[in-house]
């Protein structure tokens, strides 16, 4: 009988399971790949912000973003520029392994390998059944189990616990180019056209490399086509390597039973706005190593003692979530035209400007609420159009 078992060593899943080791549990992290990071599809991109909040390897930084350059439909752009850092751009993979090596340095002993089948709650323990690259399936209990699979919610949903209201799907390639003339700045596309629903972005590595990809509600390949044709038009995309996987979208349900919590993307504690799992996942690690801890103080793993996780989360971050997903949902039925004359407004207006303050890299609320009430006051706005 193990104290906890983390199934999944995403940054979540190793945030989660590094606390619980440092708080003096015995903590087994399952992850499926038999190398972590392994296949860890994602832009990298992680701001400031979390780099003084965690205890994070900066070695795995491979760029800075101090600009981000917003393009309408017709070619407006829109910028933020700033003298310090607003992120960092990651290797993923070397992240999440450096994170795995701070784990196992607190404690943690990693199962790399296995596949987490089902998890069975029982009256005293949960049973983590599982099955190991090279040997048979087989179990283990635990008193508690931490569910941070990512985006692959079948243990949430065969527990009944939350799953994601919407699912969009990504792609991204890394493509070798000159500067684009925009001083490093990292670009987002939106519009119809470009990617519905959603955006697509190129972000800059250093040395003539780039990150380009999209998210969208709609079959996304055509539309990365085009993106790299627009940016590189004397590329051949089917020469080039391209990752696909999907990106969940806000909570519905619970994320908590009986001795089971689902953290991380697992539990839809991901960016609405942007995509963005990264530093809400470490936040969500954070809440439920603190829950998981006092119920093993009180020696409780109900649904009382390991719903306090609920409230965390939601007081912590849930008006984030729901504001986001509501604003890209609003946004996503705006025609290119209306985005267009958007883009005109909010600079004719200095609208940038004015948000400062309310702009921060990975709390989006207040400066949408702020953009929505721009929007709906202003002359000539997205209103009138
Ligand atoms: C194209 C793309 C670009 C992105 N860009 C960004 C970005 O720039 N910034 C950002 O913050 N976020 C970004 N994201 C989202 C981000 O990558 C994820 O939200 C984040 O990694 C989620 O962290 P996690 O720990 O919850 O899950 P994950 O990182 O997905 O980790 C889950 C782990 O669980 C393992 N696993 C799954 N099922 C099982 C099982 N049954 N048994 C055992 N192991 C299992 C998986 O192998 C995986 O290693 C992007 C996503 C995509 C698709």
């Amino acid at each position: 009988m193990r104290d906890v078992v983390v199934v999944g060593a995403g940054p979540a899943g190793i945030h989660a399971a590094s606390l619980l080791a440092q708080a003096g549990l015995d903590v087994v992290l399952f992850e499926a790949q038999n190398r972590v990071g392994e296949r860890a599809i994602c832009s990298g991109v992680l701001g400031d912000e979390a780099f003084g909040r965690f205890d994070l390897p900066t070695h795995p930084i491979l760029a800075d973003i101090r600009c981000i350059q917003a393009v309408s439909p017709g070619g407006r752009t829109l910028e933020h520029r700033t003298d310090v850092p607003l992120a960092r751009v990651l290797d993923k993979g070397e992240f999440n392994r450096a994170m795995a090596q701070q784990a196992i340095c607190a404690g943690v002993e990693m199962q790399l390998g296995c596949w987490v089948n089902s998890l069975e709650v029982e009256k005293h323990s949960v049973v983590i059944n599982f099955r190991s690259t090279g040997a048979g399936p087989s179990r283990l209990r635990a008193q508690v189990a931490v569910i941070t699979t990512g985006v692959n919610g079948s243990l949430n949903r065969a527990l009944g616990l939350a799953r994601p209201r919407q699912f969009l799907r990504a792609l991204q390639t890394e493509l070798t180019l000159p500067p684009n003339g925009n001083g490093g700045a990292t670009r987002v596309y939106v519009g119809q056209g470009v990617a519905p629903g959603a955006f697509g972005w190129e972000i800059p590595l250093g040395n003539g490399k780039w990150r380009v990809g999209l998210m969208t509600e709609q079959d996304p390949e055509p539309y990365l086509a085009k993106l790299v044709r627009r940016i590189a038009p004397h590329t051949d995309i089917s020469t080039l390597r391209v990752d696909r996987k999907g990106i969940a979208q806000a909570p519905v349900g619970r994320s908590v039973t009986e001795r089971v919590v689902a953290a991380g993307e697992a539990a839809g504690h991901i960016k609405t706005t942007t995509g963005g799992g990264i530093y809400y996942g470490l936040l969500s690690a954070e809440l439920v190593a603190d829950v998981v801890t006092r119920a093993f103080r009180k020696k409780s793993f109900t649904l009382g003692t390991l719903g306090e996780f609920e409230r965390y989360w939601r007081s912590t971050f849930g008006n984030e979530l729901m504001v986001g997903y509501f604003a890209r949902k609003l946004a996503s039925h705006f025609t290119d035209r209306q985005i267009d004359s958007f883009f005109e407004v909010a600079r004719a207006t200095d609208l940038l400007v004015r948000l400062n303050g309310r702009l921060k890299f990975d709390w989006h609320h207040r400066a949408l609420l702020a953009t929505l009430r721009a929007l709906l006051t202003l002359p000539g706005g997205v209103g009138a159009s």
